[in-house]
């Protein structure tokens, strides 16, 4: 498939650009979709691991392929963080993240723009309703208070746009507090008890509890994860949906997407490799 379409992405109409600096890209110095050679491929890439060093920026290396990549074909990132997250890792003081994308997906998707224009947006309280919401967090502070684990601090639940994030220790604890908490945890499995129990009691709510790092877990509507994002493009007839990310294994926060039959999927392991993909594939 690659094959075949490699040979047609050198083509198309040859244009000049005045060679700027990245950071300096102005929205209108973009090429149109219409004119762009492979205007039917959409190339999404997940953020952090593969467009940046995890939890660091974007190189101007990178920057200038994505921008010499959008003159080929249309661009979206897909991000679990809230957008100004992604503005810190992508975008500049003068550069705004939505400008620098075709697609601009922060929250999986629940956050999104297109060329630069805001599109609907979604929130697990919205999702929920208010009247389902108090249930749950009822039961939670209920059951956080009735757990017999060594220490507590404070912010056992924490309210988000996308999810509620749940902590039977708090989120205000300390480092060597979080460290203990993760052994005692490994021993007891409260963590999975607790979620056991939420699946139990709210089964006709829909939801997903992601277990992750030291001390908390995750809420989440079933479907709010990377794939959420591919709604807003399903109706934009676009030929290939390619997707590159780094944690595409199961239980990582790219493999939905990356498994998702509406996308040919990438596993990278650095922005260096996922440079050299997108060489190869799109002859930048
Ligand atoms: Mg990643």
């Amino acid at each position: 498939m690659y094959a075949a379409l490699a040979p047609e992405l050198g083509l198309g109409t040859r244009r000049h650009f005045v060679n700027i600096a990245p950071s300096k890209m102005a929205l209108s110095s973009v090429v149109p979709i219409e004119e762009r050679p492979n205007k039917d491929i959409l190339v999404l890439f997940d953020v952090d691991g593969t467009l940046t060093p995890a939890r660091q920026d974007a190189t101007p290396e990178t920057l200038q392929l994505l921008q010499d990549l959008r003159k080929k074909v249309v661009i979206g990132f897909v991000g679990g963080s809230d957008l100004p997250k992604q503005q810190e890792q992508l975008g500049a003081a003068d550069v705004n993240v939505v400008d620098m994308f075709d697609y601009a997906f922060a929250e999986n998707g629940l956050t999104a723009y297109h060329m630069s224009k805001q599109l609907a947006s979604q929130s697990f309280i919205n999702w929920l309703g208010e009247g389902k919401y108090k249930d749950l967090v009822n039961f939670i502070l209920h059951y956080v208070a009735d757990m017999d684990i060594p220490i507590k601090r404070g912010t056992f639940v924490e309210f988000r746009n996308g999810m509620i994030n749940v902590s039977p220790i708090g989120r205000n604890a300390s480092t060597q507090e979080r460290n203990d908490f993760e052994k005692f945890d490994k021993e007891t499995q409260v963590r999975a008890k607790f979620v056991e129990k939420l699946k139990e009691r709210f089964a006709d709510y829909g939801l997903t509890y992601s277990i992750g790092g030291q001390i908390s877990f995750d809420v989440f509507p079933a479907g709010w994860d990377k794939t959420y994002c591919l709604q807003h493009v399903q109706d934009a007839g676009f030929k290939e949906i390619h997707f590159f990310g780094d944690k595409t294994y199961k239980g990582g926060n790219d493999y939905e997407i990356y498994e998702d039959d509406r996308t040919i999927g990438h596993t990278v392991e650095s922005p260096a490799d996922t440079a050299k993909i997108l060489k190869e594939l799109f002859k930048i």
